[in-house]
């Protein structure tokens, strides 16, 4: 059909460039890629979809909706201390898109996965009458036994977040002119950016195997995702509200207004948040440099008071700040 591509020909003009002539992906023309682990290296496998009107917004931009769900996928291998390889990509479109919106997000996913180092090796594109849905698997390598798994935190050891926590939640509440009515237009584009797209912390991830206990990115809420540590390794953890790091335009929009620090709780950051023994201090200082990415401690890992799995944000004078379970429920 004249000027209405099939899938063949986007496959071929849009994604089959993303292959980077990856040897395994055959320029997207076989029935399966092939991937060669290097010797001794395990897979480490993840998948994460996005819906319209569910994970982004209808009108974010095409590349900036392809560089979070590249980022959605690096985060989890970050946060398994896997470096990233290829990823295979699963697109329904919505009947009548237009070209010009599949050329933009291929054009997003080339910047993010070239940031990223990883390439495009297979998928499938299928049309849907209901909203956009993107499924992004991403494979990464780890040497045996070296994931950084959930469930091995310890008492006495110290919780650290990567970045800066909230900014992408109060990004989304400035999209949709919930708050912000007095935040200036430079702290707008900062905290909307990192809503739209987020940074993984890959280097930080494979930098971790060894030095970190457990790990794990945060998607769903700084308390919720710390809950399934918690839960996963039968301990309590302890969060100091006040350790919590924002970023300069966070510390603005909250002290404007001070509702808004419910949001530092409500998820979409991709930080990585992990549990290590004091003793790892000297060598997260050395890594905060070597990555210019600020690792700071915000809580402890305790014993289980009552049924384990409790996280507890608590103020300066030790009271527990109620955070509402905020977080973000699928369900
Ligand atoms: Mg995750």
């Amino acid at each position: 059909m004249a000027g209405k591509p099939g899938e063949f020909d986007l496959i071929s003009t849009y994604f089959a460039p993303l292959t980077g002539d990856a040897p395994g992906a055959f320029g997207l023309a076989d029935d399966a890629a092939v991937i060669a682990p290097p010797a001794g290296m395990e897979v480490a496998v993840t998948t994460d979809a996005m819906v319209a009107g569910v994970h982004f917004l209808a009108d974010d931009p095409a590349d900036a909706v392809a560089a979070k769900l590249l980022a959605v996928n690096l985060s989890d291998l970050a946060a398994m201390g896997a470096e990233p390889h290829a990823y295979t990509l699963a697109t329904a479109w919505p009947r009548g898109i237009q070209p010009a919106w599949i050329e933009a997000f291929a054009g997003g996913l080339k910047a993010a996965q070239e940031a990223g180092g990883i390439v495009l090796v297979g998928g499938d594109t299928v049309a849907t009458a209901g909203p956009m849905t993107l499924s992004l698997t991403a494979f990464g390598f780890v040497p045996p036994g070296e994931a950084l798994r959930r469930g091995s935190a310890k008492p006495g050891e110290r919780v650290y977040v990567s970045g800066s926590i909230g900014d992408a939640a109060l990004g989304l509440r400035l999209l949709l002119a919930e708050i912000g009515a007095g935040c200036d237009a430079a702290d707008r584009a900062r905290l909307i950016g990192r809503y739209r797209q987020p940074t993984p912390r890959n280097a930080l991830g494979v930098a971790l195997r060894g030095l970190a206990s457990s790990a794990i990115d945060i998607s769903d809420g700084l308390a919720v995702d710390l809950g399934h540590v918690a839960a996963g390794a039968d301990v309590d953890i302890d969060i100091d509200a006040a350790a919590i790091p924002l970023s300069e335009a966070a510390r603005r929009l909250v002290a404007q207004e001070p509702d808004c620090a419910g949001y530092l709780y409500a998820g979409d950051d991709y930080e990585l948040a992990f549990t290590a023994p004091p003793s790892a201090d000297p060598a997260l200082r050395d890594l905060t440099r070597r990555l210019d990415l600020p690792i700071t401690a915000i809580g402890e890992v305790t014993a289980p008071a009552g049924a384990a799995g409790t996280v507890r944000v608590l103020d300066g004078t030790g009271a527990e700040i109620d955070t509402g379970g905020a977080g973000y429920r699928h369900f």
